[in-house]
């Protein structure tokens, strides 16, 4: 609030601080909420996506490392079937990829579970070898290292089944997609078992048996089961471009061409004993039929691992934006914050200063044109009306004030001015320093009037008004109390200090040199008393002053006289 109490300047910089914390306080809670849309934003979607594609890369590499063991057959019959330097190496590099496939996955994969698989393993290639080392290929022992390749493939399922059932507990909508890579996988196998199903009658030129032909149905009819299950997903194939041209190659490759080529041999193996094909040709014909379908299988997976990859990327992406965005608010905030403080608050604040500075008659600078919004700028103009209206209406009062105060012929102060001015000298009076006041009247006046005319009776006490100014010090107040009446009110230690002083000013008075209009010299005489004000009232001063006065004119006029120390009785002279 403003007060005509004393200036103090406005508390400015508690309001900044004030409009300061609020802006911390919002974007501390800003922070907040959006750290934990980042937080949900890093941890369930980024998070979440890289670990559903590195799950996914996990799972091509197991199925890839179970389309090896299923590939590690092939070079096998054929070695079996005879060992030539090329079949053994072509198997040794087969056996290498395998090895090179388990080796990658020891750690990410159970070992229990790898430790088996390694295990049936070893078993069937160490069979595998057995019969191949025979000179004359039996029948049962290439039917043993068959089997036992098989189990190693079965054995390696346990994996494939671990990490599918990983996969699908982790994201719910990846078990569709695995299902439908698990039945691709499970047909590439089974497609090249039932190719293994003539390989020993083949090796040994035997007829096939009802076992083989019964295998190769169980297959055949196992196959057919998984290709309408593929059907049932067929939409999934919808992931990547072009895999429904890949199925259809896939389908025509098979049973175009594989299995055809199957039940030719079991025909040819019923019936003659006789076979146009080798195991080579067999072999090589055979894999060819079964390659589209593993270009489909690998084209799913990496499909559906740069899918998830994809979304790996967006969920980054996603995370940026939400950063930028947070960033960008928070920025926006303080900002608005700085913009507000800086556009309105501190003009608002310079406008109240300056308001309370006006109230205290201070120095304002204006305008505030640079600092203010527009919407602010009819405030600071109506704040310029209102200086420069009270900087008139000061002029005014400083005048009226100064009309009020001073007699307009001397120059000095009037009658009422000294008694206001009078008032606190003699409140504020110590021991040290006495108020005395001088009161004095010009000797027979009227007659230098009623003989020289008033002009130049003015003139005299134009005269006599400087005289007396011209001897007191400063701080002394000097006034015309009446007509031809002065008054000096003066501080001083001793009576004697103002007795001299009213000596002073007696001498000065008689020593004017006032011409008439013929030059003539007009001689000036005042009688002066004395008077010292320590427990009086105003009245009581003057009127013991003028006592004094009374008392030099009743001794004769042009002297002076000091008051009795107590009252205004009899007087002494000086
Ligand atoms: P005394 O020695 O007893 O004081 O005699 P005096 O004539 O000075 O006394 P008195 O009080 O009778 O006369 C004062 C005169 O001063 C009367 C008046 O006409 C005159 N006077 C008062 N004011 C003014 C003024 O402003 N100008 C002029 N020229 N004369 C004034
Ligand atoms: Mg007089
Ligand atoms: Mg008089």
């Amino acid at each position: 609030m403003i007060s005509d109490s004393e200036y103090r300047p406005p508390r400015r910089f508690w309001i900044g601080r004030r409009l300061w914390i609020s802006a911390a306080c919002a974007v501390l809670l800003f922070t907040t909420v959006s750290g934990l849309i980042l937080a949900h934003a890093f941890f369930q979607t980024f998070l979440r996506a890289r670990h559903d594609a590195a799950g996914v890369e996990r799972f091509r590499q197991v199925l890839e490392t179970a389309n090896d063991i299923s590939a590690e057959r092939a070079p096998s019959n054929i070695l079996m079937g005879g060992e030539t330097a090329l079949s053994r190496s072509r198997l040794q590099a087969a056996r290498a990829r395998t090895n090179r496939d388990l080796a990658r996955e020891a750690g990410i994969v159970p070992a229990k579970l790898l430790q088996e698989t390694a295990r049936l393993l070893g078993r069937a290639r160490a069979l595998v070898d057995r019969a191949a080392a025979q000179p004359v290929p039996r029948r049962e022992a290439i039917q043993q290292a068959i089997e036992a390749q098989f189990a190693a493939y079965d054995g390696y399922r346990a994996v494939i089944t671990a990490e599918a059932a990983l996969l699908m507990r982790t994201d719910s909508g990846l078990a569709a997609p695995v299902q439908f890579a698990l039945i691709l996988c499970t047909l590439r196998d089974d497609g090249g078992r039932l190719g293994s199903v003539v390989v020993p009658a083949l090796i040994t030129h035997e007829a096939i048996s009802e076992r083989d032909i019964s295998a190769r149905d169980r297959l055949a009819g196992r196959m057919a089961i998984q290709w309408e299950l593929l059907d049932l997903g067929a939409n999934l194939t919808d992931r990547g471009s072009g895999l429904f041209a890949l199925r259809a190659n896939a389908e025509a490759a098979f049973f175009g061409d594989g299995q055809p080529l199957v039940a030719r041999v079991i025909e040819e193996g019923t019936h003659a004993e006789r076979y146009t094909e080798t195991i080579e040709t067999l072999n090589d014909r055979y894999i060819r039929t079964l390659a589209p379908l593993e270009i489909w299988r690998n084209s799913f997976l990496d499909g559906l691992l740069s899918h998830y990859r994809q979304r790996e990327r967006h969920a980054f992406e996603l995370l940026w934006v939400v950063s930028a965005v947070m960033l960008a608010v928070i920025g926006l905030i303080a900002g608005m914050v700085l913009l507000v403080h800086m556009r309105v608050l501190r003009p608002l604040l310079q406008a109240s200063e300056a308001v309370v500075r006006l109230v205290h008659d201070r120095p304002v600078t204006l305008p505030f044109r640079h600092h203010g919004g527009r919407e602010l700028q009819p405030l600071f103009e109506a704040l310029g009306i209102l200086r420069d209206k009270l900087q008139e209406r000061a002029i005014q009062t400083r005048h009226l004030k100064h009309l009020a105060e001073t007699d307009e012929l001397t120059q000095l102060l009037n009658r009422r001015a000294l008694e206001m001015l009078a008032e606190p000298v003699m409140e504020a009076e110590t021991p040290e320093e006495q108020v005395f006041l001088i009161l004095s009247d010009i000797d027979h006046f009227k007659a230098i009037n009623d003989r020289y005319g008033h002009g130049e009776g003015d003139r005299v006490l134009v005269a006599v008004a400087g005289a007396l100014r011209a001897q007191v010090r400063p701080g002394d107040l000097v006034a015309r109390v009446g007509g031809e009446e002065f008054a000096v009110l003066t501080r001083t230690r001793h009576l004697m200090d103002a007795l001299s002083l009213a000596h002073r000013l007696h001498q000065a008075v008689r020593d004017l040199d006032v011409r008439n209009a013929d030059a003539g010299r007009i001689v000036v005489t005042a009688s002066f008393g004395v008077a010292a004000g320590k427990g009086l009232t105003w009245r009581q001063f003057m009127a013991k002053a003028d006592v004094a006065l009374y008392a030099a004119k009743r001794a004769g006029r042009n002297t002076v006289r000091v008051a009795e120390a107590d009252s205004a009785g009899p007087e002494h002279a000086a």
